[in-house]
């Protein structure tokens, strides 16, 4: 066990007044903000890995797209960013970064500014149970190096992360706490991540193209998406294939088997959005007239990627050394067709591991959301992703994870100062 401050002294004596599980976004928000409020409180976070912050050193490749210029509560995040020497940059589409470009910054500085307000932080230290006790407040147990301890505390906050992406230490573990004390988890599911398909040729492999792309589900479109699409050697990634697995969920109730379930989606890609069908054919038309005597492997270049236009071409021509000039009505027909609406069927989806969030969660009518204190335990406290909140890349879970351990900070630290006022 780790800690900057107080490890020396054996768990079973040490009481706090807040017990934090979790050092991920959210728990080093919410340890900042309790103690900025009132310093005088003693607040630990307890983690499982060796490391606080593991995850947010993930986020955006590296970079930590913390927020987005569209997320409701902005400034109350940004303040919080800026009081905790973080310089943010916002990019296309409002994704906001750290200046510097790295996650480990964020870490870095906000590790530093709370050791600086004496947060006791212990890592590889595994919360395996929260119970209430006989003074109202909570004992928390925690497998320690293969010893069991409990710390009890006046309030405590789960912050411990949903179930994606469990090699930075979030294994659902919450989930199981919460229930234990009354509330309901709605069916979690993983998302933001790429999708398996059928039908993408090897030769597809690494090739990167823009378009739009619609997720169908039986025939109706219930997403669509903007942006670039890669081709991988079982499917399709990228921010846009990210945002659309949000919406592919299985009925875990139906007769469906689990692969006829991804079976019944599939994904469509326009790859030149701008134009319609007949557009796009007529366009053709009149390219295969000034441009007959090229080869026909070069009909697509500098409109789609070199690589997809060749793709294209080859599965439309039989006769892969024809010209330009020998592509048939029928020919150009099937190549708009192509590029408007390729298809392919769903498989299946990449698990928890390849995930970015986690669909599904704590029911939020069981939260007071201005709080995040349980309407169900008093005394207990939820923030970050294992609520049932998912939103898109771009920022959006990250803000969440932020505003939800700020607020839960604050409510804290206010809570605590009426408890003292009535012990009183
Ligand atoms: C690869 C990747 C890239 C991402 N990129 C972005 C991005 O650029 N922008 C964005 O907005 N979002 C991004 N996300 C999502 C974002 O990181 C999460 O939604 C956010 O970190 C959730 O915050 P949290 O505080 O709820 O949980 P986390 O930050 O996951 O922290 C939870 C912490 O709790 C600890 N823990 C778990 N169980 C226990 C236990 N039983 N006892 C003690 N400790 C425990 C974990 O080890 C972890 O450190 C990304 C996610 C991944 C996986």
């Amino acid at each position: 066990m780790n800690s900057n401050q107080k490890s020396t002294k054996s768990l079973y004596d040490i009481f706090f007044d807040v017990c934090i599980i979790g050092g991920g976004a959210s728990g080093l928000a919410a340890a900042i903000s309790v103690m900025e409020k009132n310093p005088t409180l003693s607040v630990c976070i307890i983690e499982k890995k060796d490391e606080i912050g593991k995850k947010i050193l993930a986020t955006g490749n590296g970079r930590c797209n913390i927020t987005n210029s569209s997320c409701t509560e902005l400034e109350l995040v940004k303040a919080f960013l800026y009081n905790s020497g973080i310089v943010l940059e916002e990019e296309e589409e409002g994704r906001i970064y750290p200046k510097s470009g790295q996650a480990a910054s964020v870490v870095e500085l906000l590790k530093w500014k709370a050791k600086k307000l004496n947060v006791a932080m212990f890592t590889n230290c595994h919360v395996f149970r929260i119970m209430k006790n006989e003074e109202e407040g909570f004992d928390v147990h925690i497998d320690c190096a293969n010893e069991k301890v409990f710390i009890p505390c006046t309030k405590v906050l789960l912050s411990c992360g949903g179930k994606s992406g469990p090699q930075f230490g979030t294994t659902g573990d919450g989930y199981g706490m919460v229930r234990a004390l009354g509330h309901t988890v709605s069916k979690i599911h993983p998302v933001l991540m790429p999708i398996e398909c059928e039908g993408i040729k090897a030769s597809l492999k690494g090739i990167r193209a823009k378009g739009k792309v619609a997720l169908l589900k039986e025939e109706q479109i219930i997403a669509e998406e903007f942006g670039e699409i890669q081709f991988t050697e079982d499917g399709l990634s990228g921010i846009c294939m990210f945002n659309l697995s949000r919406y592919i969920k299985l009925d875990e109730n139906s007769d469906v088997t689990l692969s006829g379930g991804f079976r019944q989606y599939s994904i469509e890609i326009d790859f030149l959005p701008q134009m319609e069908e007949n557009e796009v054919i007529e366009f053709l038309k009149e390219r295969r007239f000034f441009m007959a005597s090229m080869p026909a492997e070069l009909y697509l270049a500098s409109i789609v990627n070199m690589r997809l236009g060749e793709e294209i071409m080859e599965e439309v021509l039989n006769n892969k050394n024809c010209t330009i000039g020998n592509i048939t009505y029928e020919g150009i027909e099937e190549i708009a067709m192509l590029l408007k609406s390729s298809r392919f069927v769903v498989t299946g989806a990449k698990g928890w591991k390849e995930a970015q969030c986690t669909g599904g969660g704590i029911l939020l009518d069981e939260i007071n959301l201005e709080t995040m204190e349980s309407k169900l335990a008093k005394g207990l406290y939820v923030a970050g992703e294992l609520l049932d909140y998912d939103g898109p890349c771009g920022g959006f879970n990250l803000h969440h994870a932020w505003l939800t351990g700020i607020k839960a900070g604050r409510s804290i630290a206010k809570a605590m100062a009426q408890n003292k006022v009535m012990g009183e």
